[in-house]
């Protein structure tokens, strides 16, 4: 049975990838930041244990990936998918914002697969997967910090995958479209109908709808899927 982490799997998409792996079968654990309550009964309903610490510490990472590793062994598969949003016009942007969301949403990436990545090549067999957004290929005014850090995944995967294809490991990108999560309630209502009027499918995304990709791209049918970035938002772009 393939044990995969998911990072943010308590809620949201994350939990919609964990729920669907649970699903098919794979060894789920699951990552959140503090939501304990929340995470406890998610934990509890679906039978995948869960493993609170700040992605945005790298201290608290290393250490609880380690703990990880010990109680649960070797992680076949990974879906970094934990990340934040702290939205704002650039020029009246603080260093304190911008450092959160590069720190949670990018830099974390060193900390999550770095202790993963040495096992994949010895057992010649890895997946790693990344939540990027559609705002890191097509911009979003007041999130220069976000979309900065989610194409800085992209560029990741892609030297990664170069980096690891011969020892059976693949390394993608998903770039969701506006899904229908707690992130995206936080939005002003009013600024929230205007963005649904800019997607051709005139409809947020239900996030099982990003899970079945990150179930297919897990799979041993996305053997030969490399390096690559896939486009998951209703034709918005
Ligand atoms: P949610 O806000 O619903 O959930 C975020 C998840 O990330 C939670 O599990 C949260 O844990 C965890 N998390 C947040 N900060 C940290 C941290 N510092 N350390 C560890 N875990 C953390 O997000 P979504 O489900 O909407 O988004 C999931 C991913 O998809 C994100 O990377 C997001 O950027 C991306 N995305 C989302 C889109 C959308 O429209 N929703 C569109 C495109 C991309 P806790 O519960 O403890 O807070």
């Amino acid at each position: 049975m393939r044990r995969v982490l998911v990072t943010g799997g308590n809620r949201g998409i994350g939990a919609a990838i964990s729920v669907t792996l649970k699903n098919l079968g794979y060894d789920v654990i699951a990552s959140y930041n503090s939501n304990h309550e929340q995470a406890a009964n998610f934990s509890k309903e679906y039978k995948i244990p869960v493993y609170g610490f700040d992605l945005s510490d790298p201290l608290a990472t290393e250490s609880k990936i380690g703990e990880i590793l010990k109680n649960h062994g070797p992680i076949d598969c990974l879906v970094h998918n934990a990340g934040i949003t702290r939205d704002g016009f650039f020029h009246k942007m603080t260093l304190d914002r911008w450092q959160e969301v590069l720190q949670t949403n990018l830099f974390s990436c060193f900390q999550v697969t770095r202790p993963l990545i040495e096992g994949m090549r010895e057992r010649n067999f890895g997946r790693l997967i990344y939540i990027s957004s559609v705002n890191a290929l097509k911009g979003q005014a007041g999130q220069t910090n976000y979309c900065a850090a989610k194409a800085g995944l992209i560029g990741f995967v892609k030297a990664m995958a170069l980096e690891n294809a011969a020892k059976g490991i693949t390394v993608n990108a998903i770039a969701p479209g506006y899904t229908s999560t707690d992130m995206v309630s936080a939005i002003d209502e009013a600024v929230l109908s205007k963005i649904i009027e800019t997607i051709p499918a005139k409809r947020l995304a239900a996030p099982e709808e990003i899970a079945d990709s990150v179930a297919y791209l897990i799979s041993d049918k996305a053997s030969y899927i490399n390096g690559t970035t896939l486009h998951i938002n209703g034709g918005m772009y």
